[in-house]
């Protein structure tokens, strides 16, 4: 197994706050912005990026976790899908009506999951507009996704794997190529 170093801890520093810097910019501003990760590791991307916007503005951005397991269409059995259940705000604000909402996730791939996390965010009320950012964007789409605000694209192979470690729950920050 072959593998190497793709973003080290300073390029994901660097690509995160580039990203914080591109969502202020391109929203003009963060009025109405919900950062939502997709769990588990989107959820850390959000709240770094909300805790580096609150250090460019000087505002606090609300953010939480989204988890798509209900949603995603590979699931056989009907799900309970409870929109409360499935999104929980660091602040305990729940609803997404008319928000900017700016979704969190580590690796788009088919773009699958987050058609489940856009169905997801549509049954907790309508939002204003959904974007996408991922850390690693490796290729591959089968559904017409695209990402707003990239860390890093990955062309990769179907045979290829990437892997993300983030320090709070890895230990380390790294992001890594393997060639299985
Ligand atoms: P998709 O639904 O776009 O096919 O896949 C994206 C989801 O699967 C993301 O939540 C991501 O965490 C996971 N994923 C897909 N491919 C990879 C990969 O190569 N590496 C990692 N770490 N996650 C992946
Ligand atoms: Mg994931």
């Amino acid at each position: 197994i072959e593998s190497h170093i793709i973003m080290d801890e300073t390029a994901i520093r660097r690509a995160l706050t580039r990203i914080a810097h591109e969502i202020v910019e391109k929203n003009k501003g963060i009025e109405d912005i919900l950062l939502i990760g997709i769990r588990t590791r989107g959820v850390y991307l959000a709240e770094r990026v909300a805790s580096r916007i609150e250090a460019i503005e000087g505002i606090k951005v609300p953010w939480g976790e989204l988890d798509v397991t209900p949603y995603r269409d590979d699931r056989i059995e009907t799900a309970e899908t409870d929109c409360a259940k499935q999104l929980k705000m660091a602040n305990g604000e729940v609803t997404t009506r008319d928000k900017k909402i700016i979704l969190f996730d580590d690796v788009l791939y088919t773009g699958r999951t987050i058609r489940a996390a856009m169905d997801a965010l549509m049954d907790c009320g309508r939002p204003r507009m959904i974007q996408l950012a991922v850390l690693a964007d490796r290729g591959h789409r089968e559904l017409p996704i695209r990402p707003d605000y990239i860390g890093k694209n990955v062309p990769t192979s179907r045979s290829e794997e990437i892997e993300v470690a983030l320090a709070e729950m890895d230990g380390k920050d790294e992001v890594v190529i393997i060639q299985n």
